[in-house]
């Protein structure tokens, strides 16, 4: 699986956390899981293991993938400068492709766990589909928006604000990463709440056909092509349907 180079958006990424000798580690079924003695992911570790545990289960179940035969590396920093500093980039959590490993902010008040960084290393046997479809099936096995809100609270609430270019728009890899992290609650929940309503209206196995299908390399038109002739609907129709369509069994 890791045979193919990933191309990912992260200039600053570098290496310090292998060699640093302060952390611990803690080995689980699916997981390694290296913290900081005396830190918050240190206390938390119980909860951690099987949190990631049960989502590492409901991933595989899901994308129907076989498990893979290595084990998850989650590095856990205790302050953004000492995640900085160990591995180039203070943002909340990445997960590298090509190493099957993820860092993670993890402090008293941050504590970006659960199944959304897991779902973009267990699918990539899916493949590396467009950024707004790759979120959208992370942010779909969450359930809701990482404050617990549902994510169709954020995407009304993200139409009425007016956040929200044509949904076409994100067809194209590079506008995901164009979107502004002030509101990037509300692009995640909107990817999210995007993906569910393409599985529950249309099922699992178009959805799985259309993203194996789409390429970040693709063109917009290409996967809008894509989309016309896998779910039989346009673009402009399915978000039209999106919009007045409230989830079934949503987690509200
Ligand atoms: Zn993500």
């Amino acid at each position: 699986m890791a045979t193919m180079a990933y191309d990912q958006h992260l200039p600053n990424y570098r290496h310090n956390f292998e060699t640093d000798t302060r952390f611990v580690s803690e080995y689980s079924e699916h997981y390694e899981f290296n913290f900081f003695p005396g830190s918050e992911a240190e206390k938390d570790i119980r909860h951690i293991v099987q949190t990631q545990e049960n989502g590492y289960m409901k991933i595989i179940a899901f994308l129907g993938v076989t498990p893979p035969n290595k084990r998850i590396e989650y590095f856990f920093y205790p302050t953004e400068a000492i995640k900085t500093e160990l591995m180039g980039d203070d943002w909340y959590a990445q997960s590298i492709y090509d190493e099957f490993r993820i860092h993670v902010l993890y402090t008293d008040k941050t504590k970006p766990i659960g199944p959304h960084e897991d779902t973009h290393l267990l699918s990539l046997p899916w493949g590396l589909a467009f950024g707004f479809l790759q979120e959208g099936l992370a942010e779909h096995m969450v359930g809701r928006a990482w404050d617990g809100t549902p994510h169709r609270i954020y995407v009304a609430e993200g139409y009425n604000k007016r956040l929200y270019p044509p949904l076409e728009t994100f067809f194209r890899h590079e506008a995901w990463l164009e979107t502004d992290d002030w509101y990037a609650i509300y692009f995640y929940s909107l990817a999210g709440a995007f993906s569910a309503y393409l599985i529950d209206v249309f099922g699992k196995e178009k959805y799985e056909r259309f993203y194996k299908a789409c390429r970040r390399e693709y063109t917009k038109e290409r996967h809008l092509n894509l989309f016309v002739q896998i779910f039989e609907k346009t673009i402009a129709a399915a978000e039209t349907d999106f919009i007045a369509y409230n989830p079934p069994h949503g987690d509200a």
